[in-house]
Formats: structure tokens, sequence, C-alpha cells
């Protein structure tokens, strides 16, 4: 399948290159060139199947013609190794827990995907040099990609992380690894983290030398899997509430709209969702979209949900693309929410007390705006994008310290020793750094 760029600027790229490449030449995002339907005996049959079934067959259409059946279906199933369970809150609001994976959040099936289909080119193409994979990161993308790259043969990771700027518990998924894993602790802030993975693809001689490549969460290759659950999320609630599959909402809490855009392929592809709500905290740049037609990005906000603390997407340009760039349309499908932190820190307290379940500041929002909207007769999911013990200090100050229980997975990281070599945030050291490898 071809893939072309939402600026429709650059040529259509093939799979592997869109991969490789992250973002298209014009600076677009690529887009699968066909969304098939599924048929209706895939619908039929959903309630019966396993995560991995339903996976692999999302899989064969967004990557069929590309990769052999054998080779994808093993890719998949690798990818899937946890589980991602629909767990109710209230007798009609359902939250989709996908922080089962390695370092407890939804990242984890795009990021642990993509690695292991860059690991498949690079053996197909039987290349004799190693890829390097650059990321700059604020503190949870390095995790997952990390994590997901982990004892990935034939390439090498180097996370860049602002010393100082990330929480311990943070630290410790990605710079306790070791294996082909670097943790790079730069003196400066995340923007010069991003300035110096910036330069080094703008580098003629150090790519000369070294292949380069991003993973972040614009690659199709991380962001296409993300709609493996949205089916798998009806499957389970065909299983559990079959009266509530007939009018289904489901709320996505969001940051740069990859898991969203996810969700709305995953409709395109025949699921039967109703609407989806676009759950945001103080961010709100798409909520304002929707009540104005306008799109105004701006710096972005910190607040308790902090990984939804975008102020101008990425993934919008895919929503505008998917809907032909109509306000209207896009309304009629997707409904905003915004939430302050007061309020996040409310819905944790209220969820809790109320119906004994333990929200993440995230899944808070999607969450809360399932309640303040859905009518009578709805369903809700909400997507659960994190485990609540990787926002211990937040969940303490709102909750108490006796209430969160920190997973063995996650303790263990907490445990590692870290490993990371400090750098300045001056280009030429971190290129001769790199040189030298
Ligand atoms: C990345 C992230 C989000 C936002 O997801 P997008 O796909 O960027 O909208 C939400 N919650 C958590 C916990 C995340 O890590």
């Amino acid at each position: 399948m071809n893939y072309y760029s939402t600026n429709h600027l650059a040529p259509d790229a093939s799979l592997e290159e869109a991969v490789i490449r992250g973002l298209a030449p014009d600076r677009g995002l690529y887009m699968p060139g066909t969304i098939a339907r599924l048929p209706q005996a895939f619908f039929h049959a959903l309630p019966t199947q396993s995560l991995q079934t339903i996976a692999c067959r999302v899989a064969d259409a967004f990557f069929g013609e590309d990769i052999p059946a054998g080779t994808l279906h093993e890719l998949v199933n690798d990818t899937l190794n946890f589980p991602i369970p629909l767990v109710p809150v209230t007798d009609r609001i359902y939250s989709l827990e996908l922080f089962h994976g390695p370092t407890l959040a939804f990242k984890d099936v795009g990021a642990r995907f993509m690695a292991r289909l860059l690991g498949y080119f690079i053996r197909k193409k039987e290349l004799h040099r190693e890829v390097n994979v650059l990321v700059a990161t604020s503190g949870d993308t390095g995790s997952a990609v990390a994590n997901g790259f982990l004892g990935v043969e034939g390439i090498r990771v180097c996370v860049l992380y602002p010393k100082g700027k990330v929480s311990a518990i943070q630290e410790s998924q990605f710079a306790t690894l070791g294996q082909n894993i670097t943790a790079l602790e730069v003196d400066g802030t995340f923007d010069d983290c991003q300035a110096l993975v910036k330069s080094a693809f703008m580098d003629r001689e150090l790519n000369d030398r070294l292949f380069l490549t991003s993973a972040n969460s614009i690659n199709v290759a991380r962001f296409l899997p993300q709609a493996f659950y949205y089916f798998w999320a009806y499957a389970q609630l065909l299983q559990q509430h079959p009266q509530g599959a007939h009018e289904l909402v489901i709320c996505v809490p969001s940051g740069n709209f990859g898991n969203l855009t996810a969700g709305l392929i995953a409709r395109r592809m025949g699921l039967p969702v109703k609407r989806f709500i676009a759950a945001n905290n103080r961010n709100d740049v798409f909520y304002q979209y929707l009540q104005t037609g306008v799109y105004t990005p701006h710096p972005s906000i910190e607040t308790l949900a902090n990984a939804m603390d975008v102020g101008d997407p990425s993934n919008f340009a895919r929503i505008l693309d998917l809907y032909g760039h109509s306000h209207a349309a896009i309304c009629a499908d997707i409904s905003g929410a915004t939430y302050t932190d007061d309020a996040i820190a409310h819905t944790l307290h209220h969820t809790y007390a109320t119906h004994h379940y333990l929200l993440d500041p995230h899944g808070a929002c999607g969450f809360q705006a399932l309640s303040d909207q859905l009518t009578h007769g709805q369903t809700g999911i909400f997507l659960e994008t994190a485990h609540p013990a990787k926002f211990k200090a937040t969940i303490d100050q709102t909750l108490g310290d006796a209430v969160l229980e920190i997973p063995d997975r996650l303790q263990a990281f907490m445990r590692g020793t870290k490993q990371s070599l400090p750098v300045s945030k001056r280009f030429e050291e971190f290129k001769e750094w790199l040189m030298e490898r």
C-alpha cells in the first residue's frame, strides 16, 4: 500500500519509506492510501475472538500487501504480549485499560510494533550497518520507545532527556536498561534535546556515516497499530454488555491526537461507534476548534495530565485530511471536553470514593467527559491511557499516600541502576560522540 502526505506535495511512499522517514519531505504526515472496510463476517465473529486474532486481521488490512502474513502475525503477537481488559466503572461507563504493558502506558503498543517492523525491514534488506534511533523525550515517550526497541537486533536507541526535568520514576524506565539503549542526560531543557536530534538529522556528514531514524509518535508504524484495540474494546463490550454496543461513545484523552485519529480510522473500517469525544486538559486548542472552526495553536500549559500538554497537536493534520477539511463533518463525529487541574483532581477523588476505581489524571479527563456527555441509552468507553502509579505524586496528594500500589514491573525499573551519560547541549559534542560509536 502507498502512503500519501497530508500536505500532498511529496510523492507517495511505500510502507518502508514512510516508516524510515517518519515525516514526509513536505513536512506532512503520512496517511494510508486506502482504508478498507472490514467484512460483516469479521464483525459477527468479534465476540469469540482474542485480542491477537482481531489485531492480526486489522493488521492484514493495513500491512498485508507489504509484509508476508506469517511474519506480520508474528510481529503483532509479539507486540501484544500483555492484556488490554475492558473494565466496568459504572453501569454504563467502561475503562479500556491500556496500561498493562512494559512501561504502563498505551504508547507501548505503537512503540513495540514499530520496533519489530523496523527490525523486519533491517533483516530483509540485510543492511550491514546498524540503524540508530534518536529520540528526545520529556518523560513518557522515551520509556515506551526504549523498552519497545530493547533487545531488537540491528537497532541502537539513543534517548536524550533534560537533566533534572523528568521524574525519577520516568528516568528509571529508560536510563537503567543498558543493552542497545543509551540514555543521554542533557544539561539543558527538552527543547535543547529536540534541537540536538533535529541538528543530527540535518547534518550531512553524520547521515553519510550513520543510518539515523526517529521513532516519534507521528510515525505510521506507531500510529496505525493503535486502531487494533478499538476493535478489541468493542469485542469485549459485546461479550459483557451486548445492548451497550448499539449506542457506543468512545472517549479519548488527547494530546497529540494520534490515539483519537487511530479510532477514527477504525470507524472508517466499519467499527460501529456512534461518536467520539476528545477529552483535553487546559491545552484545549482542539476543543476551541470544535466550538469556533478556528484552529489557534498556543504554547503548551503545564497540567496534572502532562502527557496531554500539547499546544499544537501534530495529528490535527490527519483529522482534517480524513474529513476533507470540513469543520461540520468533524463536529458531526467528534465532540470535545476540557478540564482544569482542579476538575481532574476532583474526578480522581470522586471516582475512587464512589466507584472504587483508581484513575490516572489522563483517564480522569476521559471518564469525566463521558459522565458529563453520555445521553440516555448510550454506553461509553474511555481509554485509560496510563497506570495511576506513573503519576504517584498527584495520586498521593489527592487521595492520600495509602491508596496507590506500585506494580512489580514499575518497582523493578525503580530498583535498576542509572546508566546515563551526561552531555552538554552543544551539537558538536553530541555529533562527535555519535561518530565514534
Ligand atoms: C501520549 C499520552 C496521551 C496522549 O495521546 P495522543 O495520542 O498524543 O493524543 C494521553 N495519555 C497518556 C498517558 C499519554 O502517555
